[in-house]
């Protein structure tokens, strides 16, 4: 690194932020970029600026958007009586995929994980309580992931939302456990989300 002049190197160390980039694979992109003619190497940074200005949050469901309330939440055609509770923005996407769920979502933007000391203030669950208590709501599906951190939201959600009459469903295995949602196969999430179950 010491070799390389100091814009490179912060541009290296730049990218090697990035998740699953590590220090070769950043040089071989920052190199990969300075290669490039400005014009494409410019569309990518003003691409990066131009989303962190304008992708916020739904204020409804937390969904990351640039309109507010976002396409989902405001979509008429859309049942307001289910809501499919996710982990990230991601997750909708996968969901999307299989079109065979038309209610709502609410995106968590984590999920809860007391090893990580990450409890229930400090992921986007408040705003669902407000939306239960608001909307008329009859089904709650839980869709946090499969692993320890999902099941323990998933668990948490369950005791928190049952005493008012909801009813709370839990989407079945098929994935893998410890898998992510966003990489399941659309045949696997949609036998997932058919065989969800009463918690
Ligand atoms: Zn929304």
């Amino acid at each position: 690194m010491k070799y390389y002049a100091r814009p490179v190197v912060k541009l290296i160390e730049e990218l090697s932020k990035l998740p699953g980039i590590g220090g070769k694979s950043a040089q071989r992109l920052a190199f990969h970029i300075l290669s490039m003619d400005e014009k494409a190497a410019f569309e990518i940074a003003s691409s990066i600026i131009d989303a962190k200005k304008k992708i916020k949050k739904c204020s409804v469901c937390g969904n990351l958007t640039d309109v507010d309330p976002c396409i989902i939440c405001s979509d008429e055609k859309r049942e307001n009586s289910v809501i499919c509770v996710v982990e990230s923005s991601k997750d909708i996407a996968a969901m999307e995929r299989i079109k065979e769920f038309n209610g709502k979502y609410h995106v968590l933007h984590g999920a809860i994980s007391p090893m990580d000391g990450i409890g229930p203030e400090d992921i986007n669950l408040k705003s669902l309580i407000v939306r239960l208590q608001k909307e008329q709501v009859n089904e709650v599906i839980l869709a946090t992931n499969p692993n320890i951190e999902g099941e323990a939201t998933a668990m948490y959600l369950a005791r928190l939302i049952k005493p008012a009459g909801i009813k709370v469903t839990r989407i079945a295995h098929g994935i893998p456990v410890g898998g992510d949602l966003e990489y399941a196969d659309e045949v696997t999430l949609s036998k997932a989300m058919e065989g969800r179950r009463e918690l």
